[in-house]
């Protein structure tokens, strides 16, 4: 019998859009955000973004009541609640923030379902802003990848996840679940048993298909929340389903 760890990126995979952009976009910060975005990297901005929120007397929950407004797919949230109940282990591996993800799946009942959610992580200082940081601080600790940016390196937190994953009865099986380039390095770590799911149409799956060859997981594209979903709950069903023809249970 398997252990399924199932790894869910979040911006354009468990939301439709981007949480960042949401946030920018919906509080009105566009201009600035762009002007920033011309000398800083992406996490830096999206930090003196709240910074900003702040300045303007923009509060904590304002940006929480931004969040939750967020669309999320109803099929999603049903793969979710069922690939749970059905005893795999989920985890986030994302390029957002704690806050953002945590405030989004608390609003629909999914933060539970999440064993861990490894992303860039948020405080709330004594004046109410909002700070985000760096999930691999680039001075102190630089993680050495070149595929990725300075701040996170999806890949190394996928070994480390499964340095610490290990199950006595048999094997652990990965099902990540992606769109961006950030999700090319811990694809390419996957292995002959797990699976990757690249949304359709986006870079993710554009990167493997041009590099077939650097890909040892089996590949299954996915364009809505239903597809998703179908494609989602049929691999661990089929997972579930080889280990009971191994075991010689019905
Ligand atoms: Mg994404
Ligand atoms: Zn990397």
């Amino acid at each position: 019998m398997a252990r399924i760890v199932v790894l869910f990126d979040f911006d354009r995979t468990i939301i439709d859009g981007d949480s960042d952009s949401w946030v920018v976009t919906e509080m009105g910060l566009t201009p600035l955000f762009d002007r920033l975005l011309s000398t800083l990297p992406w996490n830096s901005v999206m930090d003196r973004m709240m910074k900003e929120l702040h300045s303007q007397g923009r509060t904590v929950e304002d940006i929480a009541m931004c969040l939750k407004r967020a669309p999320l797919d109803p099929q999603i949230i049903s793969a979710i609640n069922s690939a749970h109940a059905l005893g795999c282990d989920l985890r986030v591996i994302s390029d957002a923030n704690q806050f953002f993800i945590e405030t989004i799946l608390e609003h629909h009942g999914l933060l539970g379902c999440f064993s861990q959610i490894s992303t860039n992580p948020t405080l709330v200082d004594e004046e109410g802003r909002l700070s985000i940081q760096p999930y691999h601080d680039p001075r102190s600790s630089p993680h050495g990848c070149r595929l990725c940016h300075a701040n996170m390196c999806k890949g190394l937190v996928f070994e480390h996840i499964r340095s610490r994953s290990s199950f006595e009865n048999g094997k652990v099986r990965y099902i990540y679940l992606g769109d961006g380039n950030g999700d090319f390095c811990p694809t390419l770590k996957l292995g002959e048993s797990d699976f990757v799911m690249p949304r359709k149409n986006y870079p993710l799956n554009a990167r493997i298909c041009s590099n077939p060859a650097l890909v040892k997981a089996e590949v299954h594209e996915w364009s809505d929340g239903e597809e998703l979903k179908k494609i989602l709950l049929h691999l661990i069903n089929t997972i579930f389903g080889e280990d009971n023809n191994k075991t010689g249970n019905p």
